[in-house]
Order: C-alpha cells, then sequence, then structure tokens
C-alpha cells in the first residue's frame, strides 16, 4: 500500500477560519485534520487521527511499562453510583445527564472515580491483590460552559484516566511517583516542553496533586515558579509568601470619615481620593454553615474562594446578597468595611495587615473611612493566604525568591485521593488479620485530545505546524517536482518504499500540481522532512532533504536517502 497524498482526505482551507482563536486550532481546521460537529465536538480527519495515534501510542505503551492494567470502562453511567460518592448534585450542568426509557437517570462520564470503585469494591478482596493500577483511554463528556480552542476545550474529548488502590499511605506515595516519571517519559518522548506545578484537586478533589503543563504563550493557565527555588505552582493553588512587614504606620493619623458621593467604582473612588489600590482593603462578605464572614484582600489583589474555604475551615461558600449585606454591614452593597464591624467572623488576607494607612468602606452609604491602622481601629479573628498570586510575590517555600509568570496548557494532573471515594462508595479489602480496611486511591489523568493541540501550540511557526518527530501524522513527505514525469515519478515512488521499509512512515505527494503548492501543504502539515524529487538534482542522482524546522536543505545521493532519513528522525 502506498500513501498517495492525492487520496488523502483533507480538505484543507486556504484562509483562517473566522472561529479559531488559536493558533493551534486554526492550524488543525486549515490544514484538513479535524471537523467540527457541533460546539466542542470535533471528527479527527486521517491527518489529525494519524497524530492522535501516535500520542495514544506512546502513552499506552508507558502506561503498560509502568505496570498498569488497561481496562475499557463504559461512557453511560447509572446515577445511583454518583449519588453514592456525592457528586451527583454538586458536579451541576457540566454533566451530560440522560433518561432511558424507563426513566432512570444516567450520565455520560466526565471521569471515572465512581465506576472504578464500583469496579474494584467487587472485584478485590484481599491485601494481596493490592496495590492495582487500571487505566484506560476513552472519550469523556463535560459540558463545558466555554467549549472553545478546538481540540483544547472539548465537550467531548479523549482522555486517558488511570486509578489506583493501596492499603497504605506508602504504597500510595510510591505509585504515585511511578506515574509522576511515567508522565515525565510520556512527555519527554513526545518531544514537548514541560512542568510539573502544584495545583488545586477541583471537583475531583482529595489531597496532593500536580499538573503537567506544557509550555506555550498562548496557554490558558498562568504558571507560577519561584526563581530560586523549584516550587512552581498553577495560580489556582501558588502559595503566597507573606510580605515583609513595612515600616510602621504614621499612627498619629486618626481615622476619617469622607463622603464619597461620586465614586460608584473603586477606579473612581481611587481617583476622587488620590490613592493607589495597594491602600484599599476589599471587603467581601460571604456566607457559609458557620454564618456569615467578611473577607478582606487588598485592593489591588482577588481572592481566591478554595484559599479562603480552607482558611475557614468550610465546605459551603457564597458571596452574600444584597439583604444580607445590608443586615450585616447595616448599607448598600459597596461600602462594606471592618472598622465598626460586629456579629460577623472577620478574616483577612496577610497583606491587608501590613497596609500602613488603609481605605475602606465605611459600613454607611456614600461613605468611606481613610487612615485604618490595622491593630488599631479594626483587627482581623483570622488571618491567613487568601488571595491568588501575583508575578514577583514571594514564594512560600524558601521565602527567598520571587515569582516568575509564565503560561501552559494543561495536558496532566495526578492526584493522591486518599479515602474520599472508597469511604463513601465502602471500597474496602481485608488485611492480614481479617479486618475490613478502607482502600487508599489515588488518580491520574492525561488529556489525550488536548495534547495534540498543546503540540501545535508549542510547535508552529507563519507556514503551519512543525511536528514533533515522534508526533507527526507522517515523519517524512516525498515530493516530486512534476509527479507525471517518469524519471522523478519512479525515484518518488522507489525512495517511498524504501522508507516504509525502515519504519519512516512516508507520503507520497503524487500531486499533479504546482510544486510550490505542493510544498506549502506539506509545510502546513508540519511533516518533519520533505524529500523533494526534482529534474537538476537527479541530473546528479541527488534529491533534496528539507527540515520543516529549521529550514536546512542537504542534497544526498540517491542510494543514501533512507539511511540519511533514519539517521535524521532517530537522533
Ligand atoms: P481544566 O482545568 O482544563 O478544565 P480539569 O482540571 O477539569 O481541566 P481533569 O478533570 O484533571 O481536568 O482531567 C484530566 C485531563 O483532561 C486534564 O488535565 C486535561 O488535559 C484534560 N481535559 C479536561 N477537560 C477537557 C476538555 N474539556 N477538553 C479536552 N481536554 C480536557
Ligand atoms: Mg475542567
Amino acid at each position: 500500500m502506498v500513501m498517495r497524498m492525492s487520496q488523502v482526505v483533507a480538505p484543507t482551507l486556504r484562509e483562517d477560519p473566522s472561529e479559531a482563536e488559536v493558533v493551534s486550532h486554526k492550524l488543525m481546521l486549515r490544514g484538513g485534520f479535524i471537523k467540527k460537529l457541533a460546539a466542542g465536538v470535533y471528527t479527527f480527519l486521517p491527518l489529525g487521527y494519524r497524530a492522535l495515534r501516535n500520542v495514544i501510542g506512546i502513552i499506552r505503551e508507558e502506561m503498560d511499562l509502568s505496570g498498569a492494567q488497561e481496562v475499557c470502562m463504559p461512557t453511560i453511567i447509572p446515577a445511583e453510583l454518583w449519588q453514592e460518592s456525592g457528586r451527583w448534585p454538586l458536579y451541576g450542568k457540566e454533566l451530560f445527564r440522560i433518561k432511558d426509557r424507563h426513566d432512570r437517570e444516567f450520565c455520560l462520564g466526565p471521569t471515572h472515580e465512581e465506576v472504578i470503585t464500583d469496579l474494584v469494591r467487587d472485584s478485590i478482596r484481599s491485601y494481596k491483590q493490592l496495590p492495582a493500577n487500571l487505566y484506560q483511554i476513552q472519550t469523556k463528556f463535560r459540558d463545558e460552559v466555554r467549549p472553545r480552542f478546538g481540540l483544547m476545550r472539548g465537550r467531548e474529548f479523549l482522555m486517558k484516566d488511570a486509578y489506583s488502590f493501596h492499603t497504605s499511605e506508602e504504597s500510595l506515595e510510591k505509585e504515585y511517583q511511578n506515574m509522576y516519571q511515567t508522565y515525565c517519559r510520556i512527555f519527554d518522548r513526545m518531544g514537548l516542553k514541560y512542568r510539573v506545578v502544584e495545583a488545586d484537586s477541583g471537583l475531583i478533589g482529595g489531597g496532593f496533586s500536580q499538573e503537567f503543563m506544557v509550555l506555550a504563550e498562548t496557554g490558558e493557565e498562568e504558571i507560577f515558579h519561584c526563581n530560586k527555588c523549584n516550587y512552581s505552582a498553577s495560580r489556582e493553588s501558588a502559595g503566597v509568601g507573606k510580605y515583609k512587614a513595612q515600616a510602621k504606620a504614621q499612627a498619629e493619623a486618626k481615622v476619617t470619615e469622607i463622603h464619597t458621593p461620586n465614586a460608584k467604582t473603586i477606579e473612581e473612588l481611587i481617583a476622587f481620593l488620590k490613592i493607589s489600590p495597594d491602600q484599599m482593603i476589599k471587603t467581601l462578605i460571604y456566607e457559609t454553615e458557620q454564618g456569615a464572614v467578611a473577607a478582606l484582600v487588598r485592593g489591588d489583589h482577588a481572592i481566591n474562594e478554595p484559599k479562603l474555604k480552607k482558611v475557614l475551615g468550610v465546605e459551603d461558600l457564597r458571596l452574600a446578597d444584597q439583604a444580607v449585606i445590608k443586615k450585616v454591614t447595616g448599607a448598600p452593597v459597596g461600602f462594606a468595611g471592618p472598622v465598626g464591624l460586629k456579629g460577623v467572623k472577620i478574616v483577612a488576607d496577610h497583606a491587608v495587615e501590613l497596609i500602613p494607612l488603609s481605605v475602606s468602606g465605611a459600613n454607611k452609604e456614600d461613605f468611606h473611612l481613610i487612615n485604618i491602622v490595622y491593630g488599631r481601629d479594626y483587627k482581623a479573628d483570622l488571618t491567613g493566604d487568601l488571595r491568588f498570586a501575583v508575578k514577583n510575590d514571594n514564594c512560600p517555600r524558601c521565602g527567598e525568591g520571587i515569582f516568575d509568570v509564565s503560561r501552559g496548557i494543561e495536558v496532566g494532573h495526578i492526584f493522591k485521593l486518599g479515602t474520599k471515594y472508597s469511604d463513601k462508595m465502602r471500597c474496602v479489602y481485608l488485611d492480614e488479620k481479617n479486618q475490613e480496611q478502607v482502600m487508599i486511591m489515588g488518580c491520574y489523568g492525561i488529556g489525550v485530545s488536548r495534547t495534540v493541540a498543546a503540540a501545535i501550540e508549542q510547535n508552529n511557526d507563519k507556514d503551519g505546524m512543525i511536528w514533533p518527530v515522534p508526533l507527526a501524522p507522517f515523519k517524512a513527505a516525498i515530493v516530486p517536482v512534476n509527479a507525471e514525469e517518469p524519471e522523478q515519478k519512479a525515484v518518488a515512488e522507489k525512495i517511498y518504499h524504501e522508507l516504509q521499509a525502515k519504519g519512516l512512515d512516508p507520503l507520497l505527494d503524487d500531486r499533479i500540481d504546482r510544486i510550490g503548492v505542493k510544498l506549502k501543504d506539506i509545510d502546513l502539515f508540519g511533516i518533519p522532512f520533505k524529500v523533494i524529487v526534482g529534474p537538476k538534482g537527479l541530473k546528479e542522482g541527488k534529491v533534496e532533504v528539507k527540515q520543516r524546522r529549521t529550514g536546512a536543505m542537504e542534497l544526498v545521493p540517491l542510494d543514501q536517502v533512507s539511511e540519511k532519513l533514519v539517521q535524521l528522525i532517530g537522533g
């Protein structure tokens, strides 16, 4: 079988499609790699599917080598399992919910903790069968609020998910490290540049987790890393080291009430009072299961609700509505402040205590207070790290360095789940003493289809994609200048068969078209190497071998072409 370009179904586009915002999405549509069926739902065409298969192949090989066992679980999941874990009401609209003809409820699996826990509680009985790690490569469904960027955030996408089960924390730690190393090997083999960051566990929950981020300026995620130690974290979870205390406040400046009738927004207030945002205290009123709380962050900082939850030790946290705010502060929305605030717990971010003279709402319509000193005019019941990190914040780990920020795409996420699911779902085993014990779990995901997009996002130029060799849909294209000319045609076919025999995954561009047009397409597809067979070279018994990434070109004698490509592709 010869893979001929004239027969490859790749409906290329001349122009950038208007719906595509990021480069990987644009190039995959332009190159005819994928086709949209509905928002966040795509068909993989042959070129796209070849790249996807390469990603799958590397993941499967490395997972098998790690000792994990492949399974395939259903995508249709009965609601009862999700009710058992407690996630049925929590997962909200992202969960695709369906009913069968008997009105029984199901969901399309967005992740498989419940199904695997159910499987393992029925299949593993004894400590002798543990630890175990089961994985699958399977389609997931999530009705994302904003499906976008093509394969990057789909509503139907391919994931590799693995789940491990243990009798002890040490055993989990060992497997977690095994998965960490396996993920490093996977992304190394793909030729991707990435960083591993500490992460927030989100709706999957449990304890510690880390994300694998493919570095790309266009990435959705911000990565904070210390310039002195190896601390790296996502925006959601980056801890913030305390600021060094500044010079003592001028305690003689008295708190003063200022009439601010025309300052409706923070910007207007700042302009009116001639202050900077870092002098402001933002006061947010929340409702929790422990009652209302007032959370304080500096005016130039953003509150991080998961951190606030942790500091307060609450599960349920919602911004209070107008009525509650009025009741708590005595003023309409926009005038809350900590001074004189009674009957609510006050929790402050570390940076708030250190503002020398701060400004906040006066708990009175159209009034603000200036010259507020922490400790003199108000005190928080609780202080902690409540906010999102920003560039140049202090590292919480070494206390020496400050944060640099780069951007990335989350392609993998590994979690220590602990007993979050096994407890609720009674996933137990019998130990040496024949006692029932709850299994300890880990889970490990890779966004398989997202990785295809991330690879393009990291590797492209003005002419198109530049595939890392291990992921390329074809590793080399053989392009005769004139596909109808008998000698060129014969030489091209001969080279094709030689490369194929060496397992180099070649493509023969047999299209009867101008050479410029053909080379443009091959470049758009990002095929790493081109062998161009033209009349000038053939006179000397040579062909051109050209590299996509560097543009480097070499004339290679016909009898050395396959050797040359083995050398280039191998190294
Ligand atoms: P995100 O924060 O990007 O929504 P997530 O934390 O919800 O991701 P996980 O539940 O950890 O993701 O899923 C495992 C992996 O699946 C992610 O690391 C990511 O690579 C991939 N993934 C998640 N959601 C999508 C999606 N909508 N489309 C494509 N891939 C996705
Ligand atoms: Mg998500």
